[in-house]
């Protein structure tokens, strides 16, 4: 698919960020190219729009400890749960929703952290896609569909734009499809 080629050239590849030795897979980029942001997209609507989804739910878009930004906004969620007809739920770092939360606590590389949901905002026998831009160790994505299933949604698959294979996250989503555009 030449749109995937188109994508994987809009990626732009930082050393050195956050911190010396880490390449930061940079998503702008792909953003300031409608085509290929377009292309993104389409590829998951046209995957996902007969699949009978209710829920698109973001992991936490640039919820990257260490960088700690992750308030640059949700970008891949809500187009495609337009596009779609499904709602879309934010799913963010303690303290940023103000109503009434229930939160998943995660590991991190050191430490742990945390992800919040509104209560009330997925109901029971839902059926939901989990979104982020990229899959590093998994662990963002695992907090995420927990903090579904507490609340007895199904996730039926996550989907990233990037995946970094060496950390193999897939292998700690277990059994959980996971799809993604770009390895
Ligand atoms: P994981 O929880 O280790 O899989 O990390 C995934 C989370 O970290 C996602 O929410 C990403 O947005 C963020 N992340 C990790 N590495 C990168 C990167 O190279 N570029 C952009 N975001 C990243």
């Amino acid at each position: 698919d030449d749109r995937v080629a188109r994508i994987t050239k809009a990626i732009r590849v930082i050393p050195d960020f956050p911190k010396p030795g880490i390449l930061f897979q940079d998503i702008t980029t792909l953003l300031l190219d409608p085509l290929a942001f377009k292309d993104t997209i389409d590829l998951f609507v046209e995957r996902y729009k007969d699949k009978d989804i209710s829920v698109v739910a973001h992991g936490l878009i640039f919820g990257f400890a260490y960088a700690g930004v992750e308030a640059r906004g949700f970008i891949f969620g809500p187009p495609i749960a337009l596009a779609i007809g499904a709602k879309f739920v934010p799913m963010r770092k303690p303290n940023k929703l103000p109503g009434p939360v229930i939160s998943e606590e995660y590991s991190l590389e050191y430490g742990t952290d945390k992800i919040e949901m509104h209560v009330g905002a997925v109901q029971e026998g839902e059926r939901a896609l989990v979104i982020d831009d990229l899959i590093a160790t998994g662990g963002t994505l695992c907090a995420a569909i927990s903090l579904l299933e507490r609340v007895g949604v199904k996730v039926v698959e996550c989907a990233c734009v990037i995946e970094l294979p060496e950390l193999k996250g897939r292998d700690r989503l277990g059994d959980k499809p996971l799809f993604v555009l770009v390895s």
